[in-house]
């Protein structure tokens, strides 16, 4: 009618785009709730063995959101009061909070080009009271795990991934995941593969790891009346595993879409002078849960595709050093100078599966005119 001239906004979120038709999920949900199989059950059970399938590993226990996983799989590990515990100054804030709530100190690392922690600052973050790494891979990257993994052999640390934001990332095709004792995913609306509200997954490749996070996820309960060990209800909805199960099928084509514009955007954004695009890593497998760029004048870029109807986001802002949460930590400004560098330059463009081809060149377009 009116505003003809004013271009459709491009969405940063996708669920009503996604969620455009719910009847055949109600229509599951529906089964579900009639068969009153509520609690744990076959649903749940089909989508952990659907997505160990999808993701390579051996087993995978589904608990109530990413944080949990994260902080689940530390505790059975041992982890808690005293123990410190690495991770990156760049995560998301869930990362390092599931570390303090096992009663954990978190210590953090600066980052590197890609916004996953730099291996070469870990070392000397360790003192004797470093119990485990939780590298994050960030934006969908996937950090330096061999790497990752020598560090933690030498000084005999715990590994557990983080990986919230990169469902089927890899390194030369070895999945993440493979590495550490346990590896952590998010089910959150917001990421790669989501359900209706919060869900989180752990896999191992540990046979009895997978049996004590099994019990532990369930009040430790071995059976009705029998109690190995304290534990937690941190379970999986099942009802949000019969919204994973309508999902998982699309995973890899929900994938591969992001991908594809990601690569899209790396050939366009490259020609461009005011843009820094990360350098991809040989062989990595990078699933763009985020598409980040950098540039000096991030804030007028943001304004300009704001204006332009372009949804952009900023992820994030201040560091986790930075953060009032840590002022108890001792770190000050200065500590990590790349992620505070980041945090100044960088604007995540929106790069969801359900952008269409039109949109994707819209944005390019928008990137080229800004002067
Ligand atoms: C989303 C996320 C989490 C936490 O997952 P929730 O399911 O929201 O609790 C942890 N770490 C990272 C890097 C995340 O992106």
């Amino acid at each position: 009618m009116s505003n003809i001239s004013k271009p459709e906004k491009i969405p940063f979120g996708y669920l009503e785009r996604q969620f455009e038709d719910i009847d055949p999920y109600l229509q599951d949900l529906k089964k579900v709730v009639v068969s009153t199989d509520l609690t744990l059950g076959k649903e749940l059970t089909r989508f952990e063995n659907a997505f160990a399938e999808e993701v390579s590993l051996k087993h995978v226990i589904g608990v109530a959101s990413g944080t949990d996983a994260i902080m689940l799989a530390l505790k059975i590990q041992g982890i808690g009061l005293g123990d410190e515990v690495i991770t990156a100054a760049n995560t998301f804030i869930a990362t390092a909070g599931a570390i303090a709530m096992t009663g954990a100190t978190p210590v953090f690392v600066d980052c590197e080009e890609g916004y996953v922690i730099d291996t070469d600052k870990i070392e000397a973050a360790i003192t004797p009271k470093t119990k485990a790494i939780v590298p994050v891979h960030f934006t969908g990257n996937v950090a330096d795990m061999d790497r990752v993994t020598e560090i933690a052999e030498k000084h005999g640390l715990i590994v557990v991934e983080d990986a919230c934001q990169s469902i089927l990332a890899s390194i030369h095709n070895r999945p993440v995941g493979d590495w550490g004792s346990a590896t952590c995913f998010s089910l959150h609306p917001l990421k790669n593969l989501n359900v209706w509200g919060d869900g989180g997954l752990i896999a191992t490749n540990d046979d009895h790891l997978a049996e004590q996070l099994r019990l532990f996820r369930n009040h430790g309960l071995v059976d009705r009346d029998t109690v190995a060990f304290f534990g937690h209800n941190s379970r999986l909805d099942t009802l949000q595993a019969v919204i994973g199960n309508r999902l998982i099928p699309k995973l890899r084509e929900i994938t591969n879409r992001r991908i594809q514009i990601a690569q899209k955007f790396d050939d366009a954004f490259e020609q461009l002078d005011y843009v820094d695009v990360p350098t991809r890593r040989d062989g990595v497998r990078h699933v763009f849960h985020l598409y980040i760029i950098e540039t000096d004048r991030r804030d007028e870029l943001k304004e300009y595709l704001l204006q332009h109807n372009v949804s952009v986001k900023i992820h994030y802002p201040v560091p986790l050093h930075l953060q009032p949460a840590s002022q108890n930590l001792g770190y000050k400004q200065g500590d990590f100078p790349v992620s505070e560098k980041q945090a100044a330059r960088i604007l995540t463009l929106p790069a969801h599966p359900y952008l269409r081809d039109d949109e994707v060149d819209r944005i390019i377009e928008l990137m080229r005119s800004f002067r």
